[in-house]
């Protein structure tokens, strides 16, 4: 059996990775947080732990491992849009879990074994919340429920390596009035009428945050399970406090063993972000025509815990590989295993970057077979990620050109009916057509159709 060795954040070292139960491999990673599209930062972490879902069903058999991704349905931000748009929680939820569902398929990841809404679980959330304060680590004070950082003071802060009196000189802590620590973070909170709420021992209100990640994997998974994930900016607070909920309100259970945390994502060298104008969703690619196969693609091309930096030459070279390899495995019945070498560098902490490298010998070599099998075990060269490379590329070089010169013929004779008809048979053709005074750029869209372009 191939042995898996992972870095553990939690010891900071690469461990071999043994199940508590190898009959039932378990596996937590927390999910988004449901207002608004995914953007490309949010796949990372469902790419990287779709993989180790693939690698451990592959090791351990593919009903031995089990994965549960939560959507918080619950939270403030979903609020807010909720009320900007005027329209209902349940609709913005709703269609924003579908939109993700859809987002994600579209990357080529698995669904998860459970996806379990936060507000499902409110009846566990609200029984872990009145264990905590039975057993002397939480305290109601004006409507809200806190977690005492005091009460588990030598463990607090293990994980991101910190401790309870660094924080404070460190952080911005929301000071309240009715915390005891200024560290201590909010398990229950009062709602207003407007707001969404549920009736529990401390009057109506809702649950924070990170106790909905506690109480859903104790209910799914147990007081031990394998294997916890998320970005590493989940690191602190969020897993400090779920660690600290879960192993307080269940002492003889470990909560995850292995602690696993995937870098940030930046692109072309930058830091995502609405300010720099180069934020943009998931769809926003899929829309531009970028194949979900390739997003998969560029991911895996770097160590998850590495920053992945996305670059439209990366996206490219992705594409081009892909139709390479497609090109042969064409007609090829995948070998009984993958190669070796590409399962060694996946279970050497997820080596995606030294698995592909082993792909690219396969390729060389001209081991169809092989290339296929391996591939397919990291989610690439699927049937189901076929459709977009049968489509024939297409140079759309030649049209940019030929409406620009409509375009600079028209502007003479101030006859516009030949641009007229041109943009009309693009847009028909499910481009969009992007006019300037220095050119034409022409960019496929999702129902776009090369065959339109035929008679033109
Ligand atoms: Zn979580």
């Amino acid at each position: 059996m191939t042995t898996i060795k992972l870095h553990n954040t939690k010891t900071r070292t690469k461990e071999v990775f043994v199940p508590i139960d190898r009959k039932n491999v378990r596996m937590y990673v927390c999910g988004p947080t449901v207002y608004d599209r995914a953007h490309l930062g949010n796949a990372r972490p469902v790419v990287v732990f779709d993989v180790l879902f693939r690698l451990l069903r592959h090791v351990y058999g593919p009903d031995a491992v089990t994965y549960a991704r939560n959507f918080t349905d619950v939270d403030d931000k979903i609020n807010a849009r909720a009320a900007e748009r005027g329209r209902s929680i349940a609709e913005i939820t709703g269609e924003t879990t579908q939109w993700f569902l859809d987002d994600m398929g579209a990357l080529g990841a698995v669904e998860p074994t459970h996806m379990p809404r936060a507000t499902a679980y409110i009846a566990q959330m609200v029984a872990m919340i009145a264990d905590l304060i039975d057993k002397g680590h939480a305290y109601a004070a004006e409507g809200h429920v806190l977690f005492a950082v005091d009460s588990w003071k030598a463990h607090y802060g293990q994980l991101s390596g910190r401790t309870v009196d660094d924080m404070i000189a460190g952080a911005r802590v929301e000071v309240a009035p009715y915390k005891k620590n200024p560290m201590d973070f909010v398990l229950w909170k009062p709602s207003t009428p407007d707001q969404p709420g549920w009736d529990s021992p401390w009057g109506r209100g809702r649950p924070g945050w990170h106790i909905e990640c506690s109480a859903m994997a104790h209910d799914l998974l147990g007081e031990s399970f394998d294997i916890h994930g998320g970005g590493n900016d989940l690191m602190f607070p969020h897993h400090e406090n779920e660690i600290a909920q879960s192993c307080c309100a269940n002492p003889h259970g470990e909560f995850a063993r292995t602690w696993l945390h995937n870098e940030m994502l930046q692109v072309e060298g930058k830091k995502m972000s609405k300010s720099l104008g180069n934020f943009f969703t998931v769809r926003d690619l899929l829309d531009k025509g970028v194949p979900g196969e390739v997003v998969r693609f560029v991911f895996l091309q770097t160590h998850y815990r590495k920053p992945m930096d996305w670059t439209d030459k990366k996206a490219r070279d992705a594409e081009a590989t892909l139709r390479k390899w497609r090109a042969l495995t064409a007609g090829i019945e995948p070998a009984a295993s993958a190669a070796a070498a590409v399962l060694e560098a996946l279970a050497d902490d997820l080596n995606t970057a030294g698995a592909i490298a082993e792909m690219h010998k396969l390729a060389a070599a001209g081991d169809a077979a092989g290339l296929l099998a391996s591939a397919q075990i990291v989610g690439l060269l699927t049937p189901a990620m076929a459709a977009w490379s049968e489509a024939p590329a297409v140079d759309l070089t030649s049209h940019e050109a030929r409406l620009f010169a409509a375009r600079q013929t028209a502007m003479d004779s101030k006859d516009f009916s030949e641009v007229d008809r041109l943009k009309t048979a693009y847009t028909e053709a499910g481009l969009e057509v992007r006019m300037s005074k220095t050119g034409v750029e022409l960019v496929p869209g999702p129902g776009f159709d090369a065959a339109k372009l035929e008679d033109l």
